[in-house]
């Protein structure tokens, strides 16, 4: 198990065990405010889950009808996933807040019908990726909307809004990259930033790329490239504990995220590497970089490299050689490592 949180009177956090859920290892949920309640996610729909969050609100003294409201950090299915089972259990309706660009993940035409829009197919194409690898894709993203419940009625929120109750007040700061709608929100009495998915302690996190842009507020969004300008959105900041949407708390903002840049700027170059000498689609690049992926991270693995090109192409870097499908892409100049 993780370490236990640092505790404040209008600060707590519930901690879910996630078996199974990749390497997550948990989902984090925070309760702000001494009653009435605000929350920050709720968590996936996991077996068992909702009665284990319930059981730790009783702990602290509340029930689901304290809550009044609830903040989701991102509209990944883990960060909202109960949040209509807590509504249903308060016996009213709660208003929930996400980011205008994440709000129609939530939506039951993209939870229940899937969305498999031509935008899917299209970039499935330039990235070269086998049929049989996209319906992997397909039934993954299906088997894991089975953790939440479609969303109606989600307030937009905005950069710099503010929420405040008993003991606390929170600002919320954008920081797109992990998903175009991603937040982080920042309590400046106590020093703490509740950071959703956009920095974890133990893993760095994937700023997956956004297949459908024509949903978002910046049609020409790119992920790694915003994650990397929301990175230094935060890193102004006093924090003295960043508080994260899976594993432990964070004591250390700024180193953790100096070892995200030299993550990043080492896949750069190891991508620059292997298109060195020849003009390559993206699908195969993706056996060299992750030889022990599983079958089922292959969207994750394509995402990844995809990002670091978007950003690669806008340093000069490297070259789309043919638009395709599928898109060829070559390095612009030798990379440093090899001149080493
Ligand atoms: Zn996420």
């Amino acid at each position: 198990m993780i370490r236990a949180f640092p505790s404040f009177d209008a600060i707590r956090a519930l901690v879910l065990p996630i078996p199974g859920f990749g390497d997550l290892l948990t989902s984090n949920i925070y309760v702000l405010g001494t009653g009435p309640v605000t929350l920050i996610d709720t968590g996936p729909k996991f077996p068992g889950s909702f009665e284990n969050i319930g059981r730790q609100l009783d702990e602290a003294g509340f029930g689901f009808r304290d809550i009044e409201r609830i903040i989701i950090t991102h509209g990944h299915i883990d960060h909202f996933g109960l949040a209509v089972k807590m509504i249903e259990a308060a016996g009213r309706p709660i208003p929930c807040h996400l980011h205008q660009d994440d709000i129609w993940r939530t939506s039951n035409e993209y939870i229940r019908k899937g969305l498999w829009s031509d935008e899917v197919l299209a970039f499935a194409r330039l990235a070269d990726m086998p049929a049989e690898a996209v319906e992997r894709m397909k039934r993954r993203s299906a088997f894991f909307k089975n953790f939440c419940d479609p969303l109606q009625n989600i307030l937009p929120m905005n950069d710099g809004d503010i929420f405040s109750g008993s003991g606390f007040e929170i600002t919320v700061i954008h920081t797109p990259g992990h998903s175009p709608g991603s937040c982080c929100l920042y309590e400046a009495g106590e020093k703490v930033l509740f950071t959703g998915d956009h920095i974890i302690k133990h893993i760095t996190p994937n700023p997956i790329t956004e297949i459908h842009r024509s949903l978002l507020s910046d049609p020409d969004y790119q992920s790694l490239r915003s994650y990397e300008s929301s990175l230094k959105k935060i890193e102004g900041l006093d924090v003295r504990f960043a508080f994260s949407g899976h594993g432990e708390y964070i004591d250390d903002v700024p180193g953790l995220i100096s070892r995200y840049r030299s993550h990043h700027e080492n896949r750069k170059r190891q991508i620059l590497e292997l298109l060195q000498h020849e003009d390559r689609p993206i699908y195969p690049l993706v056996d060299e970089l992750f030889p022990d992926i599983p079958q089922s991270e292959i969207f994750l693995a394509v995402s990844e490299i995809y990002s670091h090109l978007e950003v690669l192409i806008g340093e000069g870097r490297a070259s789309m050689s043919r638009s395709g499908p599928p898109a060829l892409f070559r390095a612009a100049e030798p990379s440093i490592a090899s001149i080493r």
